[in-house]
């Protein structure tokens, strides 16, 4: 098997061959060129010694932030290379990290440490490909293997759980019987992975082209890791999820809205909290779900625009439809097309310029501090017309504005 590498790869794998030392690229680069995939980045392992690795590369510019682990970074010719020296991990005594790093001079041993068959090849242009555990038979049956035995595997590291499932959702593979058992006896040990690294899995996870089949499959597992052991029907969940865009507000909405409304909205928050997910996914997440319940099913678009603006009011729209299919469980030419109304709707209020903010006011502070408004009652007084206008109460012009400060004064 011949593989595409750029002139980059090869130059830092000729620089340390010259020296002596075997080098390969390897996992995902090697793994996506074998499905024909475009690798999005290239990992380079060798034999030498983190100290030998930095004599080679003595006239490039390096990083060696995790020279420790035997990474270091090179810049070769304006593309940052991570090179790796062969890893032979120790024993893992907190299901996250090895207790200890030992640097080998057998490829084979460092791709015995990786998680997954598919992920444990190695090439280089004069040696080959180095796949000791079936990796290229896997890719070619579609298939997601523990590399050595499942469990132990899954112990030693909780985050392959996850991995696993979003590999499998990424690349449309099946696990394997084993793995996937395993899977199921590990998956309490997701509880002391940091939220964080939880929360980048499950995000690819849900963002991955087969993440329908893979979340209805591993329901119990996704649940495990969101730390969200009940909640409404998982079926509709993900449903809606596979028919909004692969968007993350709009997939975390879909999964976690149930009926939504502020209930929903505020148990959403509190999971992605919980994931400490960046606050504007979760406060987008917690907007879409809390306007879309079926009581404000007939929200004029005004005020959509009002409580979520531009973006969240389309997307909301698309959370809603996705709903509606969902549990129509196929077609709903009716949910189409009052999707499509709604989404005309909201452009022609935008496109004309419509008052959805307190900025399109037809009145401001000053004048109903003339009226005696003081403090906070000015905004207060503000957002009731604000209210108003947007749900055709009122017109925005500013006679009309006062006149029902005056009144709501009164
Ligand atoms: P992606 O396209 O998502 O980056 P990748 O295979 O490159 O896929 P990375 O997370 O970048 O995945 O990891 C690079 C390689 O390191 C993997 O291919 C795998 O061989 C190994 N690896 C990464 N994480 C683990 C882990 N938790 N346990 C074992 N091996 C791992
Ligand atoms: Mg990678």
């Amino acid at each position: 098997m011949e593989l595409f590498l750029p002139p980059q790869v090869l130059k830092a794998i000729g620089l340390l061959e010259e020296a002596g030392w075997a080098a390969y690229a390897v996992g995902g680069c090697v793994r996506d060129q074998a499905l024909g995939i475009v690798p999005h980045d290239y990992d380079v392992c060798t034999a030498a010694s983190p100290g030998e690795m930095k004599r080679v590369f003595r006239e490039e510019r390096t990083l060696e932030t995790g020279l420790k682990h035997g990474t270091l970074t090179v810049l070769m010719d304006g593309m940052p290379l991570e090179i790796t020296t062969f890893r032979q991990d120790g024993e893992y005594r907190d299901g996250r990290h090895p207790d200890s790093v030992q640097f080998t001079r057998r490829v084979e041993d460092d791709l015995a440490r990786r998680d997954f068959t598919i992920n444990a090849m190695a090439y280089s242009p004069s040696r080959g490909l180095v796949d000791p555990f079936g990796g290229r038979e896997d890719c070619a049956a579609g298939v997601i293997r523990c590399v050595g035995q499942a469990e132990k595997r899954f112990q030693e590291d909780s985050l392959r759980v996850l991995r696993a499932l979003r590999f499998s959702a990424r690349l449309g593979f099946t696990i394997e019987e084993k793995t996937a058992a395993a899977l199921y006896t590990e998956k309490a040990g997701l509880r002391r992975i940091s939220r964080e690294r939880v929360a980048a899995e499950l995000n690819g996870l849900l963002c991955a082209g087969d993440a329908g089949r893979v979340l209805l499959a591993f329901e119990s597992i996704v649940r495990e890791a969101m730390n969200a052991p009940a909640g409404g029907s998982w079926q509709l969940a993900v449903g809606r999820l596979e028919r909004v865009p692969r968007d993350l507000p709009l997939r975390w909405a879909a999964l976690l809205m149930d009926s939504g409304g502020e209930n929903a909205a505020r148990q959403a928050a509190e999971i992605l909290k919980g994931l400490k997910m960046p606050s504007r996914l979760t406060e987008n997440a917690e907007l879409l779900i809390r306007w879309s319940a079926p009581e404000y099913a007939s929200m004029p678009p005004a005020e959509r625009l009002m409580r979520m603006g531009p973006e969240g009011a389309k997307q909301g729209i698309l959370l809603r439809k996705a709903d509606a299919l969902a549990r129509a469980a196929g077609e709903s030419p009716a949910a189409e097309q009052a999707a499509a109304e709604e989404t005309e709707e909201l452009e022609r209020l935008i496109r004309e310029n419509a008052c959805f903010t307190l900025r399109h006011l037809a009145v401001r502070g000053p004048d109903l501090a003339a009226l005696g408004y003081k403090g906070p009652d000015i905004g207060k007084q503000l957002n009731e017309l604000l209210l108003r206008v947007v749900r055709g109460q009122l017109p925005n012009e500013k006679e009309a504005l006062l006149d029902a400060a005056r009144n709501i004064n009164a």
